[in-house]
């Protein structure tokens, strides 16, 4: 079944969606289902497992959420304390937070209660929002794991549990949490694993988590590469802090998000843009959930038109009317990059991505256009080097426009004040948790 560009109101129907849920649908806007909700809610309504290799944008917020809220609604109240009914657990309090809005919008008007148990937010009332039991929990592993072992939550009445952005949590150093929370699940349960790549550890968990999954896989978004105008500005370490604020200083320049390597480096970004007069909020995760979710809110509402963020923080961020990514940094990971530029350009709309490379990072460059499968051009190049370019990074000669070329040569003018910049060391994974005993499987009190 293909899917119509124009909006077929009868579409969730048709897939098994009725009742509340289905005007819920609608008047959040979806009125015709995605490709990855039109392949996840049958089988998911069904009964089965389901491996679903997508990303954020995809829509599997919904393809999830609307069969579990379906099978939920009319179950009743009746919970044993401290259980959830279905866990839906990510990586970010972000995502959390943003699949637990979508999860009440769609179950307007529906008696369905929801939690959600994260980090860097007192415990304290998600202990007591936990007490009687809820329908959906959305959690992170690592606050989720503290309070399975102390009792506070019991999974075992969970039959309904949905992995989102698996490699991304594996990414953070979760993946024995994730483990042992979904061993601590009913033994009964349906399972859903959704992920936007598939390195070996994902598919080794979805081998030991699904049983007899429907494999799903939504292209990659090669679409988003092909809206966003990408190109590199060669600038070396020491002067990426003057040309961020040229760029900035553009009029054109809308909403932007701003992307560095590190925590550390976020916080230098950020506050070398408010000495240079610029208003930008900065989102990491050494920052409280309160701190993030108003840096988020802020930028949303354009009180602040930067937002610097890293990696892992800004995932799953959906910002509508981003104009500008600018990759401050080339992130570690070359998949990641494709997630950057996907915070512009979303719904149709223009977007341009600028990506500030030193000299240094040309292997992470030339592992990006690996990656997306294309050259990116050096728009502009102010190392002052005659070819800073070749042969340390791999843009082919051909990607650079004679314009470009002329740009390199007397773009090194343009830097005039060069800002001290110290070269960032990586830091380790922020969860690494030793093995501790939990007490999983407890029984519902
Ligand atoms: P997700 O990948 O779940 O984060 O969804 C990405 C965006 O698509 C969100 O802004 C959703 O509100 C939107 N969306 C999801 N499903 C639909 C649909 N069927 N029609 C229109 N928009 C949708």
């Amino acid at each position: 079944m293909t899917i119509q560009d124009n909006a077929n109101p009868l579409g969730f129907a048709q897939l098994g969606i009725t009742g509340t849920l289905l005007k819920a649908a609608t008047d959040a806007g979806m009125s015709a289902p995605k490709p990855i909700q039109e392949k996840a809610i049958p089988p998911f309504l069904e009964g089965r497992d389901i491996l679903g290799i997508a990303q954020t944008g995809s829509g599997k917020t919904a393809a999830f959420s609307l069969p579990i809220l379906s099978r939920i609604i009319g179950l009743g109240n009746k919970r044993r304390p401290r259980t959830a009914r279905a866990l839906i657990l990510v990586p970010t309090r972000e995502l959390a937070v943003q699949i637990e809005k979508v999860v009440r919008e769609l179950a307007a008007g529906a008696h369905v209660s929801t939690a959600l148990v994260l980090g860097g937010v007192s415990r304290r009332s998600q202990v007591k929002r936990m007490a009687s039991g809820v329908d959906i929990l959305i959690a992170t592993p690592g606050r989720l794991t503290d309070l399975v072992r102390e009792g506070e939550v019991v999974l075992s009445d969970t039959t309904w549990l949905v992995l989102d952005e698996a490699d991304r949590m594996l990414d953070m150093g979760f993946i024995n949490d994730v483990r042992r929370i979904a061993k601590a699940t009913h033994p009964a349960r349906q399972t859903a694993l959704f992920s936007a790549t598939m390195p070996t550890e994902i598919e080794k968990l979805s081998k030991t988590l699904l049983r007899d999954p429907v494999r799903i896989e939504i292209a990659r978004q090669g679409t988003t590469a092909d809206k966003v105008r990408q190109h590199v500005v060669m600038a070396r370490l020491r002067q990426k802090r003057t040309v961020l604020a040229e760029l900035l200083s553009d009029k054109g320049m809308g909403q932007v998000i701003v992307f560095a390597r590190t925590k550390h480096g976020a916080d230098r970004v950020t506050r070398d843009l408010q000495r240079d007069g610029f208003e930008a909020a900065v989102i990491h995760g050494n920052k409280s959930q309160n701190a993030r979710q108003r840096a988020l809110n802020d930028f949303r509402e354009g009180v602040v038109r930067i937002l610097v963020a890293t990696d892992i923080a800004a995932r799953g961020i959906d910002v509508p009317g981003i104009s500008h990514v600018v990759n401050f940094d080339l992130p570690d990971e070359a998949e990641s990059y494709v997630h950057r530029i996907g915070r512009t350009a979303r719904n149709g709309a223009d977007g341009e991505a600028i990506t500030l490379c030193d000299p240094g990072e040309g292997n992470k460059l030339r592992q990006v256009e690996r990656v997306i499968r294309m050259p990116l051009p050096v728009s502009r190049d102010v190392t002052g080097d005659p070819d800073p370019v070749q042969p340390k990074t791999a843009v082919p000669s051909k990607a650079r426009s004679p314009e470009a070329a002329s740009k390199a040569r007397n773009g090194g003018e343009a830097i005039r004040k060069e800002a001290a910049g110290k070269p960032q060391r990586r830091k380790r994974n922020r969860r690494d948790r030793k093995g501790g005993s939990m007490r999983f499987g407890s029984k519902a009190a």
